[in-house]
């Protein structure tokens, strides 16, 4: 069999041969910045990009007209890796989370595995994953059973540090709706029953337990009704909570919380509540496995890694649901200075810059490299499902 070690290198060629091509890619979905779910041009280009290196590419898979999933079937019938692309924008700042980098990395270590299927014991697919800002894509993709018979997934998302372990905070949303009874609120206050004074009592009662959450958890919420005129006794009052913490377990247990805060706060004023949970996205669990294999091939390209900080800044992701159904990794490649804040402006200029194309270039090798190892290395697979499976528990 043709050493690992030898494969690395023929994928790393294939990936500076591509450079060029994966540069233009990325620049172009950098200045054509597509919503969730919207991303119709983007994931042609990168569909378009697949099929011209010989993967075959399946267009609108798993209910997702922007999602696809290409394959490079390797010579035997081993593990399969997929990696995954992102390539929605943010609404009016455009590309500031670098996501032009993270499905052009995907692709080129794609079309890199590609040109070595003859020698891959396994397959190779690339994914492509529409929304994810906001619309939770991962998810949809995972419950229509995109993601069956895939042994490990990996993506790379840029960012002010490299990192292979930094986890995700995992969130809910709750929306709360009181219903009181309109009234005259000069002349008749007391036959009304006031809807946006029992939301503002949830809001008073919630910051009251902000003290006793942990140090990780956030509760941010906004009003998005609190009535009509300032003469009328509101009758209806509606407000969303975004609740995040550590683990999916303990989010539940403040949104719990949350609803009770509002619970209190219909009694206190004689008010009916609704609430509706949705769930949000569960905390990334880094595979430690597989980030060793990342870490260690990345520092053979000469990329510094850095480990989390104890208190590390986090946001979320719809990676965090694909880490809770089988063993991933959601490493960063630093392409802004260390504290430049994502989705800013500073961002967005890095994202098509000589040192976001770096940063895209490190991240393709990466994942061609990793892959080579879960692919060829059977005790490193084996390594990261038992830990998976450990972590399940
Ligand atoms: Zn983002
Ligand atoms: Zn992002």
């Amino acid at each position: 069999m043709t050493n690992i070690f030898e494969l690395k290198q023929r994928a790393i060629k294939n990936i500076d041969d591509a450079r060029d091509e994966l540069i233009q890619l990325s620049a172009t979905i950098h200045a054509n910045p597509e919503l969730a779910f919207q991303e119709f041009k983007s994931a042609a280009m990168l569909c378009d990009a697949l099929e011209r290196h010989g993967l075959k590419v399946e267009r609108g898979i798993g209910g997702l007209e922007t999602a696809f999933r290409a394959e490079a079937r390797g010579t035997g019938d081993g593990a399969t890796v997929a990696l995954l692309a992102e390539y929605d924008a943010l609404p009016e700042i455009g590309h500031a989370c670098g996501h032009n980098i993270i499905g052009t990395a995907a692709i080129g270590a794609g079309i890199a595995l590609r040109a070595l299927a003859n020698d891959l014991p396994g397959r190779v697919l690339v994914i492509g994953t529409p929304a994810e800002e906001g619309g939770g894509g991962k998810i949809i993709l995972l419950k229509n059973g995109a993601f069956e018979g895939v042994d490990a997934a990996m993506m790379v998302h840029p960012a002010a540090r490299t990192m292979v372990t930094r986890g995700s905070l995992a969130t809910s949303r709750v929306t709360l709706e009181f219903f009181g009874k309109a009234s005259h609120a000069a002349s008749s206050p007391e036959d009304g029953i006031n809807a946006l004074e029992a939301l503002l009592a949830a809001f008073h009662n919630v910051n009251a337990m902000r003290l006793h959450l942990k140090a990780d958890a956030r509760v941010h919420g906004i009003i998005t009704h609190g009535g009509v005129a300032i003469n009328i006794v509101p009758e209806y009052a509606a407000g969303k909570f975004s609740v995040r913490g550590a683990t999916r377990a303990y989010v539940t247990q403040i949104t719990e919380r949350v609803i009770q805060c509002a619970q209190a706060g219909a009694v206190a004023t004689g008010a009916q509540f609704k609430y509706t949970v949705d769930d949000g996205l569960a905390e990334i669990i880094p595979n430690r496995a597989i980030a060793r294999a990342f870490a260690e091939n990345w520092r053979a390209l000469g990329v510094e890694v850095h480990e989390p900080r104890p208190n590390e800044r986090m946001g979320s992701t719809d990676m965090g649901d694909v880490s809770h159904a089988l063993p991933a990794l959601h490493p960063y490649i630093e392409i802004v200075p260390d504290g430049t804040p994502g989705h800013s402006v500073e961002m967005r200029a890095a994202s098509n810059s000589p040192v976001g194309h770096a940063g895209l270039l490190n991240a393709a090798k990466g994942l061609a490299m990793t892959t080579i190892d879960l692919l060829c290395d059977a005790n490193l697979m084996r390594e990261a499902k038992r830990e998976f499976v450990a972590a399940a528990k």
